[in-house]
């Protein structure tokens, strides 16, 4: 009997992203095989920093036609310290993929994992398990990523632009409360902080307009403000009590590391650039050049990433054979966590990247 195949565009890019894509993938064929109902066809693009030193292009010829006909993106990391196009600017095409396929939601889990390190003392921190939704395509990037330069610069003055948009802040919201959803029917809470500075900017008052005109088609799902300063300081006071929250461009880049630190860290932070018609996933960190090549970074982000992107498959398709496949993994890292199986040596254990990997394929294989 022939099953439902995802085309998966696959981009491991350079360094550690290589080691964790590579583990990520294995993990998600695990989980694929144990649940069955689905096939993965996972294709190789070449690109990043290293194909650029050899060949003088970041991606190769027709990859990102390539992957823009795929059911989803895995990138591993991209970027190199010392390789960088002639202009000095960084070897960066999936800024360029998040770009053209228009990747506006960027979604970022926060959870806390038994045995794991955590920052807060308080043993509430344990029950941290959070998503921040960080707009990605516009807010005060859009002068420095998009427009490609500000839009004032003389030599007495610089200024960069903070450009909101009803399309996509409709979209975003949209997608957050649906997260927020699908999050209470696992057992989560439902509810959306939007976070602003409605205060000051009117571009931040208008995205909170917006908010509470989409919250209208949600009413199962609960609602709270905070202006950005109140959340990060929140965000360290009592981070145990968010559910879903979205916001701003670059609020969402700096708020998103800050609850990362809360949990460990750069390897447990994973990815997921969701737009209209395309999914990219991939860990939070770069290419980690002091560790590459070692078996030493820890592949847990990259992992989470990937339970992200059989999560998005299965909404897009309706196939629920991928939605059991992504808990599958989810309940693996948790268990694992738990039983103190999984010691990566990030966290000071004795685990590299390929035992960390092995360990989680046996207790997927193992069953529950
Ligand atoms: P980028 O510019 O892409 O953000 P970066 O140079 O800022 O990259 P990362 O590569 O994300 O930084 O990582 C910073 C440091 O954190 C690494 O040099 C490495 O020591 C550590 N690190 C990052 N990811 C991992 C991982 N998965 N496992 C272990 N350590 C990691
Ligand atoms: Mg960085």
């Amino acid at each position: 009997m022939s099953v439902p195949h995802y085309r998966v565009s696959v981009i491991k890019g350079d360094g550690i992203g290589v080691d964790v894509a590579e583990s990520a993938l294995a993990v998600a064929e695990a989980a694929q095989r144990r649940v069955g109902g689905f096939a993965l066809d996972l294709r190789p693009i070449r690109a990043g920093a290293r194909y650029f030193a050899e060949t003088g292009r970041d991606v190769e010829p027709g990859g990102e036609e390539a992957a823009g006909e795929a059911d989803a993106i895995f990138l591993g990391a991209i970027g190199w310290p010392e390789i960088r196009h002639p202009d000095g600017t960084e070897i960066a095409p999936h800024l360029r993929l998040r770009e053209r396929f228009q990747l506006y939601a960027g979604v970022r889990p926060v959870r806390a994992y038994p045995n794991a390190p955590r920052r807060l003392a308080d043993p509430r921190a344990a029950n941290i398990d959070l998503v921040i939704v960080r707009e990605s395509t516009e807010g005060l990037f859009y002068s420095a990523a998009v427009h490609g330069r500000s839009p004032v610069v003389t030599d007495d003055e610089v200024q960069d632009v903070l450009r909101i948009t009803r399309p996509t802040t409709e979209k975003l919201h949209d997608f957050a409360f649906g997260l927020a959803r699908k999050r209470k029917a696992r057992g989560g809470v439902g509810r959306v902080t939007c976070v602003d500075k409605a205060n000051v900017f009117n571009s931040m008052a208008f995205f909170r307009r917006i908010f509470d005109e989409r919250r209208a088609d949600f009413p199962d799902i609960e609602v709270s403000y905070n202006y950005v300063d109140a959340q990060a300081l929140d965000l360290v006071r009592r981070p145990w009590e968010f559910d879903v929250m979205v916001t701003e461009n670059m609020f969402g880049d700096i708020l998103s590391d800050l609850a990362g630190g809360l949990v460990g860290g750069m390897g447990m932070a994973a990815c997921g650039e969701i737009g209209e018609a395309h999914g990219l996933f991939q860990p939070a960190h770069g290419s980690a050049p002091d560790i590459a090549g070692r078996d030493m970074a820890n592949p847990m982000a990259a992992i989470l990433s990937a339970a992200l992107m059989l999560d998005y498959l299965g909404e897009k398709s309706g196939n629920r054979s991928l939605a059991a496949a992504a808990a599958v993994i989810d309940g693996a890292i948790l268990d694992g966590f738990t039983a103190n199986e999984l010691r990566p040596m990030e966290f000071g254990g004795n685990m590299g990247t390929r035992d960390v990997t092995r360990r989680l394929i046996e207790r997927i294989e193992a069953g529950p």
